[in-house]
């Protein structure tokens, strides 16, 4: 069957779950393009599973986490985002309008490493705007300490001089080599127990498909902020307070009772129906509601 065909099936409107076979359809067209490793799309079902419980809806804690990340970035001098595969599959266009909102640069760093998923990855980022793209030349790339993954190779002037960066659908490995490394570290992650999300600075619990316009709708509204230039740089006293009194473990914390509230729902429907079949296949094809 040829490629279209296969990712291009219609998902009709009024299926349940039209929203998520569509962001697999992304994922999968991905891969079929080279951007996305095939261990890509299994870490996607990882993160899908986790999105389920939380309802599939950017909730207060995403938002709080979103509005901290966009007052850290502003406040940063030198913000990188780290692009992998999945994140260019689901959303370049998004990452694009982060970095030219925040003077952020975009870094290919890759788990599964090769040349040509980088070209492809590059590739991806520029078709959606991006005028530049670092990680791309071998000569340019410095040992990031603390991790053995191929994502342990960044560039000289990226990441391994950057004071933030944005992590989306990370290890928790090399977040905790960056924090090692003295920088600021913000994850995208719908799973608020990994170890990106329990390392990192700020980490948003969400799935990076909404919540990358949260943070770049966020960004724009904190444009005047701080002064000086356009992304305010060294920070305002309004930037600083909203990093200062942002909690990440209670925003963490937040996220689980997100998810334990969904699952409660879900018990307390269960029982009501008294363990009634149909009213549970009715609860699991529309999952549960968010908070
Ligand atoms: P860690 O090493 O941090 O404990 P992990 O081993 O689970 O995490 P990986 O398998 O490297 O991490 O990456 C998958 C991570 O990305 C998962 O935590 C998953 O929840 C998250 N993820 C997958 N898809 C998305 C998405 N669309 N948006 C946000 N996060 C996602």
């Amino acid at each position: 069957m040829a490629a279209a065909a296969r990712t291009g099936a219609a998902v009709p409107e009024s299926h349940p779950r039209a929203e998520s076979l569509r962001i697999r359809h992304r994922l999968v067209r991905g891969f079929e393009e080279g951007l996305v490793a095939a261990e890509g799309l299994l870490a996607h079902g990882r993160g899908e599973a986790l999105d389920y419980l939380l309802g599939e809806e950017t909730g207060v804690a995403a938002r709080q986490a979103c509005r901290a990340a966009a007052a850290a970035l502003r406040a940063s001098d030198r913000p990188v985002i780290s692009v992998n595969g999945n994140a260019a599959a689901l959303c370049a266009e998004q990452l694009v309008s982060l970095a030219e909102c925040t003077g952020a640069a975009l870094e290919v760093n890759l788990f599964y490493d090769s040349p040509g998923r980088r070209g492809a990855i590059a590739e991806r980022l520029r078709r959606c705007g991006a005028k530049s793209v670092l990680g791309l030349d071998p000569g340019g790339m410095a040992v990031l300490h603390g991790t053995d993954s191929a994502r342990r190779m960044v560039d000289r002037n990226g990441i391994l001089t950057a004071d933030t960066v944005v992590v989306p659908l990370e290890d928790g490995d090399r977040t905790a080599a960056l924090k090692r490394a003295g920088k600021a570290v913000i994850a995208f992650d719908l799973n608020p127990l990994s170890r990106t999300a329990q390392t990192a600075d700020i980490s948003i619990i969400d799935n990076i498909t909404r919540a990358a316009d949260v943070l770049v709708e966020e960004c724009r509204n904190l444009a005047g902020e701080g002064g000086g230039d356009s992304r305010g740089g060294g920070g305002g006293a309004n930037l600083a307070r909203i990093v200062r009194d942002f909690d990440n473990k209670g925003n963490l914390a937040q996220a689980v009772r997100q998810i334990t509230g969904n699952l409660g729902r879900l018990q307390g429907m269960r029982a009501a129906a008294g363990g009634n079949g149909a009213a549970a296949t009715a609860i699991t094809a529309h999952g549960p509601q968010p908070e």
